[in-house]
C-alpha cells in the first residue's frame, strides 16, 4: 500500500497548539502514516507582514514542538527555495521525489475562504484530498459557495474536518507577549522556554534575527 502523508504548511510564527491538535486529528481521521510540517519562507500574500522571525527561528520551533510526537516531521523544503513559497510548487517538487506516496493537504477553513490560492485546480490534482479543518470566528458552510466563486473541477477532494475548537492564534499569541501576558498552554511548554530564552517577539521587529544567531534552547536552570 502507498503511504499517506499530511502536509501542514504555514508561517508558524510561532507554532502553537492550534496547529498540533489541526495535524493530530487530521492524521487519525485520515489515517495518515505521518505528517510533514511545512515552514513557509515567503508567503506570496503576506510578503509586506512585519514581525514575521527569520525561517530557521520558525523553523527551530516547529521541531522543538512535534517532537514528542514519532508522526510528525518538519521540512526545510519552502526555506530552501529562494522564491515565493507557493504550495504548488512544492506538490510538484513532493510528487517528483516521492511518486507513489498520497499527499493530503492540511489547513484551517480560514485558509480556504480567505487567501489566493495559486493554481488551486491543478494542486488538488496533486493531491489525494485537501483537509479544510474547522476553526473558530470561521463559519466552514461558507466554503461551499467558495468551492463555486473559484470554478473549481476537482472541487470535491476538499473535505471539512471538524475538530475540537482551539481560538487560538499566532498573531493572538505575539500581540500576549508583547503585552506581558500568558501564552502557557497555547504553546507547547519547551516552546514557550524557547520564546522567552531568546526574548522573541519582545518588538514588532521579529526578523532581527539572523541565521548565525545562536539559541538557548536547553534549559540549564
Ligand atoms: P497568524 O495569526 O500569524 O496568521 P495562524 O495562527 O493563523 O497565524 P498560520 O501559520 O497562519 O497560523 O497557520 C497555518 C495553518 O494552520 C493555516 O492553514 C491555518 O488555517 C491553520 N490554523 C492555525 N491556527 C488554527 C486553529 N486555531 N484552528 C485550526 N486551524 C488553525
Ligand atoms: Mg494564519
Amino acid at each position: 500500500m502507498s503511504e499517506s502523508v499530511g502536509l501542514m504548511g504555514g508561517t508558524f510564527n510561532p507554532i502553537h497548539i492550534g496547529h498540533l491538535i489541526a495535524a493530530e486529528e487530521a492524521r487519525q481521521e485520515f489515517c495518515l502514516d505521518r505528517i510533514l510540517f511545512i515552514p513557509n519562507r515567503i508567503p506570496p500574500h503576506r510578503q509586506n507582514e512585519t514581525g514575521l522571525l527569520n525561517g530557521d527561528t520558525r523553523y527551530l520551533m516547529v521541531n522543538i514542538a512535534i517532537s514528542s510526537n514519532p508522526a510528525f516531521r518538519a521540512s526545510r523544503i519552502e526555506l530552501d527555495r529562494p522564491s515565493l513559497s507557493y504550495t504548488y510548487d512544492t506538490l510538484v517538487e513532493l510528487k517528483k521525489t516521492y511518486p507513489n506516496v498520497e499527499f493530503s493537504f492540511i489547513t484551517g477553513v480560514d485558509s480556504l475562504l480567505q487567501s489566493p490560492w495559486h493554481k488551486l485546480d491543478d494542486l488538488l490534482k496533486l493531491l489525494k484530498r485537501f483537509i479544510a479543518v474547522t476553526r473558530p470566528g470561521f463559519d466552514e458552510g461558507r466554503l461551499v459557495g467558495r468551492k463555486v466563486e473559484l470554478g473549481l473541477s476537482e472541487g470535491d477532494k476538499i473535505k471539512v474536518l471538524k475538530i475540537p475548537g482551539i481560538d487560538i492564534s499566532s498573531t493572538k499569541i505575539r500581540e500576549r507577549i508583547r503585552n506581558g501576558k500568558s501564552i502557557k498552554y497555547m504553546v507547547p511548554d519547551a516552546v514557550e522556554s524557547f520564546i522567552y530564552k531568546n526574548h522573541l517577539y519582545d518588538s514588532d521587529n521579529g526578523s532581527r534575527m539572523t541565521e548565525n544567531t545562536e539559541f538557548l534552547i536547553l534549559d540549564s536552570s
